[in-house]
């Protein structure tokens, strides 16, 4: 058996062309479009890569991009201070700080001064909150949600399912097991989340219909950890060496492709899986921003 591959370039080109559409719909409506603003600070070149691509699907999709690159010595206090401005513009609908940042840089404190109705990212403990109410009205995060997306575009329904979930990061494992254990349509799920604290960690792996990786381990999953006929979703970008390639490396994801394909019924690849959808959500969690403030500016 080979598994169907889950083509998230595919799906996330659908969500964008519905996003276009909709940065169209509202500059006819209300005249104005939604607005995103990135900020990376130091030099760190894969945050350079993150926020250029963002800055261009916002253009690609019609929207209002303002990027801000700032030296690595940029305090605490001036950071703030952007972030604040931007917090009042109201051309302004979602604020992103790329991460990682410098170290003297408190991620915590930055993403709390991002006011909750322009963290499109989801990393405010307001909209964590809401999210784990499974309420509507705040975002929900960019790539768990893009992987109940991907889900949700292939007819793959988590209830009743076992979802297994390797990984509890903030920005990953832990949000993604909230979103699958709702009590709603497109989750339903009885979740197990395992971590390194885990004792036999592939006896719960051997159990999930639906396996979700998220450790940042090269092809940590592999073929015998995994039960015939499971949908698997593999979270995981990590470069590799590999001499064969003119660049000398190639991207990886946290399960063994070639082993787990065989296995699986449904299975991401990587690059191409879930990748895509982080950013298609990101440009959706704008324009919802955006709708909502643009409704209450009309009093609608
Ligand atoms: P983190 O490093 O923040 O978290 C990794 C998690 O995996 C932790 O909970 C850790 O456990 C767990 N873990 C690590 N090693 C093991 C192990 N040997 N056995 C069991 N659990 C383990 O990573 P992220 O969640 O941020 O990212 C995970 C992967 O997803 C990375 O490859 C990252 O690049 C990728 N990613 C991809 C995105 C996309 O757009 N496609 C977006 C975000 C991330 P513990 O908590 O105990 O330390």
């Amino acid at each position: 058996m080979s598994g169907i591959l889950i083509d998230g370039k595919k799906v996330s080109s659908d969500i964008n062309a519905a996003s276009a559409a909709s940065v169209e719909r509202m500059h006819n409506e209300y005249g104005k479009v939604p607005g995103l603003a990135v900020i990376v600070v130091g030099d760190d070149p894969a945050s350079h890569v993150y926020v250029n691509r963002k800055e261009a699907m916002c253009r690609e999709l019609g929207l209002h991009s303002e990027k801000y690159e700032l030296p690595a010595e940029t305090t605490m206090q001036e950071l703030l201070a952007l972030i604040d401005r931007l917090n009042r513009d109201d051309r302004i609908h979602g604020i992103l700080v790329q991460s990682p940042p410098p170290p003297h840089i408190d991620e915590e404190k930055v993403v709390a001064a991002i006011v909750p109705e322009k963290d499109v990212d989801c990393f405010h403990p307001v909209n964590v909150g809401k999210m784990l109410l499974g309420r509507r009205d705040g975002f929900y995060p960019c790539t768990p949600y893009g992987v109940m997306l991907l889900l949700d575009a292939y007819g793959i329904d988590p209830a009743g399912k076992h979802a297994v979930v390797i990984g509890r990061s903030n920005i990953v494992g832990k949000p993604l097991t909230a979103m699958l254990l709702q009590k709603e349509k497109g989750a339903n799920a009885t979740v197990t989340c395992v971590h390194s604290g885990t004792v036999d960690l592939a006896k719960y792996t051997r159990d999930a219909d639906i396996l979700i990786a998220a450790i940042g381990k090269p092809e940590f999953v592999t073929g015998d950890m995994v039960k015939p006929g499971a949908v698997v979703i593999d979270v995981g970008i990590n470069r590799i060496a590999d001499s064969t390639r003119k660049s000398g490396s190639r991207l990886v994801g946290d399960v063994k492709f070639q082993e787990v394909v065989e296995k699986a019924s449904y299975i991401t690849p990587v690059p191409g899986g879930v990748g895509p959808m982080t950013i298609a959500v990101l440009m959706q969690n704008t324009i919802k921003g955006a709708e909502r403030a643009f409704k209450a500016a009309v009093g609608k």
